[in-house]
């Protein structure tokens, strides 16, 4: 027998994997995902690598063929379906087969599970005082002395035993008898403090109900193999987080796991409290504050049977459930389910391949679901679920728009156009909450001179320096620092200053118009150290402060029912980003700040300021219609071509040597060119500068090509990597792929 092995070295060349022979008294113990020390090149040198794959035959001459040396003790078996995740990755967004292994698998090297020990008296302290008395006679003073303690303690910890002077032998004694036992809990970051324990007591109201029936018949209807992808489009606070549960428990009860996939922002204690009201033990998390070895904690349990709900953003798709049922994607439309790094993956995409592969059904919702996923739904890719009503408040909340070049003409020069003014003073009078929303874009803070116009810029970068605390220039890309000149270094002038509206400004007119107001301010800034933004939402929602200032960060999925009023300061930032999906995101913005308000059993009003009221998206949102932004939007993308109408590739080309980098790029695109020539349909865009043309000194371009099949492009991307396979120029150079980007380089 031979194994396919692919050697744990991040390097494009090595990304083949390599035949071993299996030695026979290793011969049940390899199988895929296993870790081995594999003799490598001439020297024989052992190197580690994974079997990707066990053979009969190998894949060249047998008698060339090495012996596998060892295996690697602690490494951690990968399932071979995580290890066919990986090669999905690995071919459908570019990156070596190690690289798509080391995201799958984030930790090859098992941590021994860190275990808390608890001593438990199981008999009445009537039963151990009989006990009590027998010990006295045969002068077991180590067994008395443990006894009387936990008669008066009932459970005592294992430390605690070990101060009392008691050895284990002791405690085991009393096990023996059958007066104690010891309990072991694996010692893991517990997200959830057994605080506010109300009972689960929600009855789904009549449209809740149709929907998860309608997904639940179908999961049954489908006995074996795929269940299929269910969007749920639901407005914000229909209750979609309660259908879930309503699935979630059928699914547990078939006896099968439950991934829940929430963005990191949203997955605050408050939410994993919901799902742990009515799953209790079941659930566990992870999030990116875990450390490693947390992390891996909470996939070894999940591995075990120990979990059966694992609640987490993006990298929750890799949970390692063996009976995996299925995958429910919050939010579907947030771009942070796109890897940033590489390989640059979807996680909606890997969920649905993995749903496939392991006959689990996929759940996706959201109040505004990406363009993407309504287009497959109006397909008939994915079942399509409408709720329209809200679960608690009568009706949706009110949405005006404020034309902010009106309350210029008229003289107002606040951040506040008289509605919201006004809207502001009554909510403040009646004691109700207030969110107001400013798009993060407008927190850049760029500084400029006003008198001779010129950028302050970081020289290693091509992008602006971002001004902190008032005195401290600030590249965000490379970290460059430098103290804020007093005077424009071209022209002297003194009139140097920072532009944009940010979060800190906002806060300044708040406390300045509305004296009385008690503020918080959630941003970048304010949110840095540990458990700030958790803090932040827990004195608002303890009623704390009036008003909640903050960035996107605020708009996601919170719940805060006394909030009546939601203002967007400037709706217009993100309107003019360069990428093809700045108008689906602006709407996604404004209708999910919008749907902040009126949570509870108040209704809600929402004023949304901008200098462009005609803008489609803008409008839409305000009258809180997704289908009439979605057919607009979709009409753009046809006749423009872009995703989901055709799908797109972009290759990224970076180097530190510029003419190398530019020579490359046109020889990656006259390549492509003669290669594909007889594609009618692919169109090719490039090489051009990236929006960001470099970032510490490397030069970025950028080639976009697009087809109406992602197959071809795959196709394409396949034979760019073989055709710089090897050559010289890659030691200058590097190279990455995006599939259907999220954004623009
Ligand atoms: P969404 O995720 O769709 O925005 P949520 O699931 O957060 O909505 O529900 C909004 C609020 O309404 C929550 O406080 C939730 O507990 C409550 N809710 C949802 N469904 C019901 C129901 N059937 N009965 C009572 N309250 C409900
Ligand atoms: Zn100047
Ligand atoms: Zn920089």
């Amino acid at each position: 027998m031979y194994a396919k092995v692919i050697v744990d070295i991040s390097h494009e060349k090595l990304d083949k994997g390599f035949d071993y022979r299996i030695p026979e008294h290793m011969k049940d113990k390899i199988y895929p995902g296993v870790q081995v020390m594999i003799p490598f090149g001439r020297g024989n040198r052992l190197i580690q690598g994974y079997v990707l794959e066990i053979k009969e035959t190998a894949g060249y001459d047998e008698g060339k063929i090495k012996d596998i040396a060892e295996i690697v003790a602690k490494s951690i078996p990968i399932e071979s379906r995580l290890i066919s995740l990986a090669w999905f990755i690995k071919e459908n967004y570019g990156s070596t087969m190690n690289q798509a292994l080391k995201t799958v698998i984030p930790i090859k090297e098992a941590k021994k599970e860190a275990v808390k020990r608890r001593v438990k008296l199981i008999v009445s302290n009537e039963i151990a005082s009989e006990y009590v008395k027998k010990y006295e006679k045969k002068h077991a003073t180590a067994r008395l002395r443990l006894l009387n303690a936990l008669m008066e303690n009932r459970e005592m910890s294992w430390e605690l035993i070990v101060k009392l002077g008691v050895s284990g032998t002791v405690v085991n004694g009393l096990v023996s008898e059958g007066l104690a036992q010891v309990e072991e809990e694996a010692y893991y970051r517990n997200p959830i403090r057994y605080t506010d324990l109300k009972p689960y007591d929600i009855v789904l109201n009549k449209e809740q109900k149709n929907v998860s029936d309608g997904i639940k018949s179908y999961i049954d209807n489908k006995k074996d193999g795929f269940k299929g992808v269910h969007l749920i489009h639901g407005i914000t606070g229909c209750g979609k987080t309660e259908i879930y549960m309503d699935i979630i428990d059928k699914v547990l009860a078939d006896d099968k796991e439950v991934i829940v996939m929430i963005p990191e922002i949203a997955l605050t204690y408050q939410t994993v409290m919901r799902f742990y009201r009515k799953f209790g033990e079941k659930v566990s998390i992870i999030n990116s504050k875990l450390s490693a070895g947390e992390r891996f904690d909470q996939f070894e349990r999940a591995k075990k049977g120990q979990v059966k709900i694992m609640i987490g953003p993006r990298s929750a798709v890799f949970t390692p459930f063996r009976n995996l049922g299925l995958i429910i994607i919050d939010e579907e439309h947030e771009s942070s389910y796109k890897s940033e790094n590489v390989p640059r993956y979807h996680a909606r995409e890997a969920a649905i391949f993995r749903a496939k592969n392991e006959g689990a059904a996929v759940v996706l919702g959201s109040a505004t679901p990406s363009i993407d996923s309504y287009y497959k739904a109006l397909s008939g890719e994915y079942e399509l679920y409408t709720l329209k009503t809200r679960a608690k408040a009568a009706k949706p909340a009110t949405v005006y728009i404020t034309d902010m070049r009106d309350e210029l003409a008229k003289g107002n020069r606040t951040m506040f156009g008289e509605k919201l003014h006004e809207l502001i003073q009554d909510r403040l009078s009646k004691k109700q909450q207030i969110m107001l929303f400013i798009n993060r874009r407008g927190y850049a803070g760029f500084v400029s001179c006003r008198s001779c116009g010129v950028a302050m810029k970081c020289p290693h970068c091509d992008v602006g320096l971002t001004l902190h605390g008032g005195s401290r220039l600030i590249c965000h890309y490379c970290g460059y620092e430098i103290p804020m000149p007093k005077k424009c270094p071209k022209c002297e002038s003194t009139y140097i200053a920072s532009f944009g509206t940010g979060t800190q400004k906002v806060e300044e007119a708040v406390k300045k118009m509305y004296p009385m107001a008690r503020t918080l301010r959630m941003d970048a800034d304010t949110t840095s150290k540990k458990d700030g933004y958790e803090q932040i939402l827990s004195q608002f929602s303890n009623g704390e402060a009036d008003v909640l200032i903050g960035t996107q960060m605020i708009v996601k999925g919170h719940d805060f029912p006394n909030v009546t009023l939601v203002g967007i300061i400037a709706a217009d930032l993100s309107l003019y980003a360069s990428d093809y999906r700045s108008q689906e995101k602006t709407f996604q913005l404004l209708t999910q700040a919008a749907g902040r308000a009126g949570r509870g059993n108040m209704e809600g009003e929402v004023v949304i300021q901008t200098y462009s009221p005609d803008n489609s998206s803008i409008i839409a949102a305000s009258n809180q219609d997704y289908t009439e932004f979605y057919n607009q939007e979709i009409l753009y993308r046809n006749i423009s071509e872009y995703p989901p109408v055709v799908s797109m590739m972009a290759i990224l080309i970076t180097s530190r040597d510029e003419q190398m980098l530019a020579k490359m790029a046109d020889y990656i695109k006259q390549v492509t060119d003669k290669e594909f020539a007889c594609e009618r349909k692919l169109r090719t865009i490039g090489p051009a500068d990236a929006n960001i043309s470099k970032i510490n000194d490397v030069y970025r371009k950028v080639i976009y090509y697009k087809h109406p099949q992602y197959e071809k492009l795959v196709e394409i991307k396949n034979t760019v990597e073989n055709m710089l396979d090897g050559l010289d120029e890659m030691k200058k150079i590097s190279i990455q792929f995006d599939f259907n980007p999220m954004s623009g380089f």
